[in-house]
């Protein structure tokens, strides 16, 4: 008899697993608790600005590949729009300086030693201190690896980092960022390309993948929250989702897709990052300027990144816990503001949205990434994945993804 591997949680860390194993001729049934599938990365119909947005603009990068294998497994990756090249435009609001860091193709970085594709006002030696990033001591921050200051600080490691770990960077773990730097910078501009949903996250990574999903067989159940894990010794026995239960049968698995503090609350003794980070994102009903790129990177402002999209204009802020009580009025005319003055917008302030998410990621600090459990349990027949558990990447779509193709790949061997 075909065994049924259960998983909980239709986040893209659960997706992933689910694919994996459905591919493998696995039976699958995903749960998940909310109405929706595809959790912090997901588009909605947005009744205020009359239109369909996503809860966060997306960056994806070209060396993110476990991201660029699942879109390809689900008939997706044309989906993703960016420029041919590495390619990132940056504005500084006070200085009214604009440039565009443009890295070279191969490993070797050569765009360093041109002074037309590096970072202004920086120097070819100046990025050699870049190098104690890539090799760090654990449990080391980044503050205590390079020196926080200075203007390759300011215009190019500090709006990776803060974009790619969601935390002030020298507060943030210098694994993490390590783990960023190789696969990025270090990999070469062919892993650095910037590449964005044009479509909405929905269209491009979730509904692809629940056709996918459905076409090879796998149910998908919402609102279906799981209660509680029946434990046995060694295996989980069954699954309580408060009005119905699952036994097991001796073969079934189960692979718990969920965020940290779910996670936590259903296995007891689970180590987990217990400390997050918000994200603020604003979206604003209006047509981008013609040349607008699809995205700008913004210095010295509340803004961070400027998103280009068909009639709408949208803004990222990582860590953005400060402004989670600010007043929703006064963010969306201030960041406005500076979007007007980044993009030549008038100063009219168009219907607005602002999406909070509080606990976007977890706080990448060292001490909580020490915290992140491996995919194993001590049950063999439970796996864990999610972009918190410890794939040595920050929480980003491709930590969750590569984390669901390796709780998948631990239930398949359990199996073989
Ligand atoms: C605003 C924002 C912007 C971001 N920007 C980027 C970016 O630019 N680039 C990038 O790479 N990443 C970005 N990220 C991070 C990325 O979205 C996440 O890393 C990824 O979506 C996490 O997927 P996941 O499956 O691990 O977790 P989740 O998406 O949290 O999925 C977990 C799922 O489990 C469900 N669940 C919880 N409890 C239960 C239960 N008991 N039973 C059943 N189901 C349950 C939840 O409802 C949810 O659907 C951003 C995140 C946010 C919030």
């Amino acid at each position: 008899m075909a065994r049924t591997v259960h998983i909980i949680g239709a986040g893209l860390a659960g997706l992933s697993a689910a694919l994996d194993l459905s591919a493998r001729g696995d039976r699958v049934i995903v749960h998940e608790a909310t109405a929706f599938v595809g959790g912090r990365c997901r588009s909605y119909r947005d009744a205020t600005l009359g239109m369909t947005i996503d809860n966060g603009n997306h960056l994806l990068l070209s060396g993110n590949h476990a991201a660029l294998a699942y879109l390809r497994s689900i008939g997706a990756e044309q989906r993703l729009i960016g420029p041919p090249g590495a390619e990132f435009p940056f504005v500084d609001l006070a200085s009214r300086e604009r440039w565009t860091l443009r890295f070279n193709d191969g490993r070797l970085p050569l765009w360093i030693f041109d002074r037309s594709r590096r970072v202004p006002g920086t120097h070819a030696l100046d990025y050699v201190a870049l190098a104690r990033l890539l090799w760090p001591r654990a449990g080391k921050s980044v503050g205590e690896v390079i020196t926080c200051d200075g203007v390759l600080y300011r215009r190019l490691v500090e709006p990776l980092l803060l974009a790619a770990l969601n935390i002030d960077p020298p507060h943030g773990s210098a694994r993490l960022a390590s783990a960023v730097v190789r696969e990025t910078l270090g990999a070469g501009g062919r892993a650095c390309r910037p590449l964005v949903a044009r479509d909405g996250l929905g269209p491009t990574l979730i509904e692809p993948a629940l056709a996918a999903l459905q076409n090879g067989g796998a149910v998908v159940n919402l609102e279906h929250q799981l209660r509680a894990l029946r434990f046995g010794a060694e295996r989980i026995e069954a699954l309580d989702f408060g009005g119905d239960a699952v036994v097991l049968n001796a073969a079934d698995a189960v692979i718990l897709a969920v965020p940290p503090y779910a996670a936590a609350a259903l296995v007891e003794g689970l180590s987990v990052p217990t400390e997050f980070r918000a994200i603020v994102n604003a979206h604003f009903a209006i047509d981008p300027p013609a040349g607008q790129p699809p995205i700008l990177g913004v210095l010295n402002g509340v803004v961070q990144w400027i998103f280009a999209f068909p009639s709408r204009v949208s803004v990222t802020i990582s860590a953005g816990d400060q402004y989670l009580d600010t007043a929703r009025d006064v963010l969306a005319k201030t960041i406005w503001n500076e979007v007007a003055a980044a993009t030549g917008l008038p100063d009219t302030l168009p219907p607005w949205q602002i999406v909070r998410e509080r606990r976007a990621t977890f706080a990448a600090t060292p001490a909580q990434d020490a915290k992140r459990p491996g995919a194993a349990t001590r049950w063999r027949n439970l796996a864990l994945a999610g972009d918190w558990t410890d794939t040595g990447l920050p929480a980003t779509i491709e930590s969750a993804i590569r984390s669901g193709n390796r709780a998948a790949a631990l239930i398949a061997r359990q199996s073989a």
